[in-house]
């Protein structure tokens, strides 16, 4: 069984299509998680619909910058989140992003919705998905002083040291369809274990000319395969085990 991890179900047109494509190829459940308050409705409306999707609810550290009225919106998403707590499999996408959003104004706001959701996933005892563009410093400072059952770092590309660092405090790393091309993807599969590994699409995001998407993941899988010389069997049984260890509520 494969599993994409993260995507953006809800940005999909007809994310029906994208779902049963996936599913063809063998990527039998797909973690949708949210960015803005609109997603937080869809996501959870897809989760209804489909039995392959399991939601995980959160405020993407871009949305300072996208959305101007965030801040008023933040209690309503709060409330939003508690009440399907019992539903989500994960707090997600959250971080911090010093790469995309260049205006350091925002960071003050963007740290403080980060540290909520960090307050939520302790709260209710769920594994947060993380990004941490251009931040990866400042979030692995944060995360010790929480309590949280389990960590995903999403699409890494940062500095290597912290990749160990991530290692011995037990993070999963997912790795994206960029794989293909990213030098900075590369060097986080050769330095992760096996058992610290999960697949992700990230889609609808672009890779080079083609609209990201849950079929990637088998994709994903063999290149990493040949990454880390492990057949290609072995280590999807292996991947597996990782992703019901950390994503245990979508088993
Ligand atoms: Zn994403």
């Amino acid at each position: 069984m494969l599993i994409d991890v993260h995507c953006h179900l809800n940005l999909y047109l007809v994310p029906e299509e994208i779902i049963s494509e996936a599913q063809q190829i063998g990527v039998e459940k797909i973690i949708a998680v949210a960015m803005s308050a609109v997603s937080q409705k869809r996501i959870m409306d897809l989760s209804e619909r489909f039995k392959a999707v399991y939601p995980a609810l959160g405020i993407h550290p871009q949305e300072v910058q996208e959305n101007k009225n965030i801040y008023k919106e933040l209690d309503e998403i709060i409330d939003f989140i508690t009440i399907h707590s019992d539903k989500l499999c994960a707090i997600g996408e959250i971080g911090i992003d010093h790469y995309f959003v260049k205006d350091n104004t925002l960071w003050p706001l963007q740290e403080k919705i980060f540290k909520t959701m960090l307050g939520l996933a302790q709260k209710f005892n769920l594994p947060v998905n993380l990004h941490v563009k251009g931040a990866e410093k400042e979030v692995f400072e944060i995360l010790p002083t929480y309590n949280l059952p389990n960590i995903n770092i999403h699409w890494y590309s940062g500095p290597q040291d912290l990749v160990k660092i991530g290692l011995d405090r037990g993070y999963f790393f997912s790795i994206t369809p960029a794989i293909e091309y990213s030098p900075p993807v590369k060097k986080t599969v050769e330095l992760c274990a096996p058992t610290n590994l999960l697949l992700e699409s990230d889609g609808p995001v672009r890779y080079h000319n083609q609209t990201g998407t849950p079929s990637m993941i088998p994709y994903v899988l063999k290149k990493l395969s040949e990454i880390k010389n492990i057949p290609k069997n072995d280590l999807k049984d292996q991947i597996l085990e990782n992703t019901k260890k950390i994503f245990n509520k979508i088993f």
